[in-house]
């Protein structure tokens, strides 16, 4: 059971045995034996109808697959499939588009969509430490008014940072390593670069004591107090010593890569998703493709994310008739006398 791939061509064809695919899954999601995952009952005692590809629990009488308490739950998409598309993601360095991943596996782009949004709920690793040491904090804005578009050069709208412009505002922190490598990213979408969003986001995630480095943002004068912070002021220099900002500039630029490469326009309601894409992979980028591919793996239990939770905040959804009364439309459409052309007249 040990044998596992190491090349996207060695997943592709270990995992086109859908009984191997999801032995493979079943030892990862429970590497001491199945227990069963319904409502926290969590008991050992289960028996696995192998015609069925399901279990019973033996304690409270109920049936499950591995794929209940995951992002795969309710999925009619085998793992055949979800696992080759999760090696995908876990390891292009730019991300995967939809579009690709659906010709790739035979899905539509729609479902592709879909599978990539849970994939993503599966990289997010809650925080569990804070950063420590010396640590790097910047802003960076995302998607809007482009500097070089007409509106821009003709003045049509201002160029300010932030939401003025349409852009999101992203904010990062990473934790410089001890040697090379290793540094620790983070990154969310906040409000705007305003102290009151950026302050509370650095106690959250750095430990106080720390040395904070930062360009010259007044938003985080603040930090003085319980930080060793300094600053580097951008119009002066980028680097003084050990006082810059390049790391986390760095991840910006694999973030922007991302975005603007494979993704091209995302909706600022998805931006955490893709962020939580980039710091996977900035983090794990000392390791090889199956690790990043088993971690991935590792946090798909626990999490769940439906179609619907995904597209409901989005205000285009929102504005759009709902199924019925498109459907409704179409068939008054089709319904209609069709219209005498004059052409048609005896
Ligand atoms: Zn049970």
């Amino acid at each position: 059971m040990n044998r596992t791939p190491k090349t996207l061509l060695e997943a592709v064809t270990y995992f086109a045995d859908p009984d191997r695919a999801l032995a493979h899954f079943v030892t990862v999601r429970w590497p001491n034996g199945v227990a069963c995952p319904r409502m926290g009952c969590g008991s050992a005692s289960v028996q696995f109808i192998a015609t069925r590809k399901l279990w019973r629990c033996k304690e409270c009488k109920r049936q499950f697959t591995a794929k209940v308490g995951t992002i795969f739950e309710d999925s009619p998409i085998s793992f055949c499939k979800w696992l080759p598309a999760i090696w995908l993601l876990a390891n292009t360095k730019n991300g995967t588009s939809s579009y690709e991943l659906g010709r790739a596996l035979g899905v539509t782009q729609r479902t592709a969509w879909f599978m990539f949004h849970r994939i993503r709920l599966s990289m997010k690793t809650e925080a569990q430490t804070q950063l420590a040491g010396e640590v790097e904090a910047d802003e960076t804005f995302v998607g809007g008014v482009s500097r070089t578009s007409w509106k821009a050069r003709s003045g049509f709208v201002k160029l300010e940072h932030g939401p003025a412009t349409g852009k999101a505002t992203v904010f990062g922190m990473v934790q410089r390593g001890a040697g090379k490598g290793k540094s620790r990213a983070r990154a969310m979408v906040v409000p705007n670069h305003r102290a009151t969003s950026l302050i509370p986001r650095i106690y959250e995630n750095v430990k106080p004591g720390s040395t904070l480095y930062t360009d010259a943002l007044r938003s985080y004068r603040q930090t003085d107090r319980d930080f060793i912070h300094e600053l580097i002021d951008h119009s002066v220099a980028y680097v003084n010593g050990r006082v810059h900002t390049n790391t986390i500039e760095n991840f910006w630029s694999c973030v922007k890569r991302t975005l603007h490469g494979t993704y091209i326009a995302v909706r600022p309601f998805h931006l955490d998703a893709y962020l939580d894409e980039s710091v996977f992979r900035f983090n794990g980028r000392e390791g090889v493709d199956a690790d990043r591919f088993l971690s991935t793996l590792q946090g798909a239990d626990g999490k769940r994310v439906t179609y619907a939770a995904l597209t409901a905040s989005h205000p285009r959804w929102r504005l759009r008739p709902g199924r019925a009364a498109r459907a409704a439309a179409r068939r008054a459409i089709t319904q209609a006398e069709p219209i005498q052309r004059p052409s048609d007249r005896i």
